[in-house]
């Protein structure tokens, strides 16, 4: 076993905190960005820092969110509207939601009515990514948010300062991208409980901060000297919104998982290659989010089918199954299974569902499945 390098435990201690720190910073008042995916370069060029708004996991007893949602509502919907119920995201300047999902939607409006004081954004993303009008439509749309920032900041929002703000954000994403393949290449060599809050702590720290642990990490992953162990490899799938415990995770591995891809945080890291520095950054942006985005069960590109592409990750990553994880009522990921089951069945790919909640604390039963599925590849 691995012994965890300083830059996973600092990120792991970044992750522990919450988002009390970010709220306190005096450089720039945070800005809340409900996953999946948000215009982070827009939000920091209006002078902001983006942090996640991603639930609370089992930092919080929910007391007062129960009350204005459904009982089938997935956990992040509650736990980040009981953060701020109760006061804990004084300091926020504002909130951004899109269209994801229904709870997603509904949320906006709950946040809205129920914390005057914050600037709340909903963003439209397009029905159809590979629409023609797609790309102005986004552009209008980005357009229109940064209209509603640079009020309530009381600055403009120049182009200089989105170009800025996108180079600042490719550096991050870039290192997210070589340790994702460095991992795909040697899983022995990362763990997946130590990428996780590797990514994580990109949510509530300023890009240049985040981009400093990485490269640490970075040097220190390529100093190991791992040893492959009999294990599965496998992609993780269906956990881009809601996050799972960290205990979770150590789950899987401790089951005899190597996790060589996965869908965590997709939305701090959801281009595949950098987003261009070319004129117009707003469009660059836009076009980036419509040709370079991830795909996930949140958006609808017919050009790029998310069944196919979880494939060819299966295929590329050199992964033996899949481990379809949603979060528990999550609608987006659940509907999809069906899609995914079909085409990794044609594909002869294995796959398990382990559902979660982020307030999930016992794994025993989830870890009797996995290590179940496990052994069975292993000794076929
Ligand atoms: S976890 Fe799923 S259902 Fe819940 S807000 Fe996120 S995408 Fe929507």
């Amino acid at each position: 076993m691995e012994i965890s390098a300083p830059a996973v435990e600092q990120a792991k201690a970044v992750v522990a905190a919450g988002l009390a720190p970010a709220l306190k910073r005096s450089d720039a008042p945070s800005f809340g960005c409900f996953p999946v995916y948000s215009p982070y370069e827009i939000i920091r060029a209006a002078g902001l820092l983006p942090v996640g708004l991603m639930g609370a996991g089992a930092s919080i007893d929910i007391v007062h969110a129960d009350a204005r949602f459904q009982s089938f509502v997935c956990s992040i919907a509650k736990t980040s509207l009981e953060l701020g119920l109760q006061k804990r995201l004084v300091g926020m300047e504002g909130a951004v939601f899109h269209s994801i999902c229904d709870v997603a939607r509904n949320l906006a409006s709950v946040f809205k009515r129920n914390f005057p004081g914050m600037h709340i954004e909903y963003i439209h993303l397009p029905q159809n990514a590979a629409g023609p009008e797609a790309e102005d439509y986004l552009v209008s749309e980005y357009r229109r948010v940064m209209a509603g920032l640079e009020a309530r900041m009381g600055r403009r929002i120049d182009d200089a300062a989105v170009a800025a703000a996108i180079r600042e954000y490719n550096r991050p994403r870039r290192l997210m991208r070589e340790l994702y393949a460095m991992r795909a290449k040697e899983p022995e060599r990362i763990g997946a409980a130590e990428m996780f809050p590797l990514v994580r702590a990109g949510t509530m720290l300023p890009p240049d901060e985040h981009a400093r642990i990485l490269q640490v990490a970075k040097e220190e992953f390529t100093a190991r000297k791992p040893r492959r162990m009999d294990r599965v490899k496998v992609v993780v799938e269906g956990a881009f919104c809601e996050q799972p415990p960290i205990g979770l995770i150590e789950t899987l591995e401790g089951a005899g998982c190597y996790v060589v891809d996965d869908d965590f945080c997709a939305g701090w890291r959801w281009f595949s290659t950098d987003v261009p520095e070319g004129p117009d950054p707003v469009r660059q942006l836009a076009r980036a989010w419509l040709e370079r985005g991830r795909a996930t069960s949140t958006r609808f590109n017919p050009d790029k089918p998310r069944h196919k592409d979880l494939v060819r990750r299966v295929r590329e990553s050199g992964a033996q199954a899949v481990l379809f994880m949603p979060a528990k009522f999550c609608e987006p990921a659940l509907f999809d299974y069906v899609v995914f089951r079909r085409e990794l069945e044609k594909e002869n790919i294995p796959h398990l569902m382990v559902e979660f909640e982020e307030k999930m604390w016992t794994f025993e039963r989830t870890r009797g499945e996995v290590e179940t599925f496990v052994e069975s590849l292993l000794f076929d």
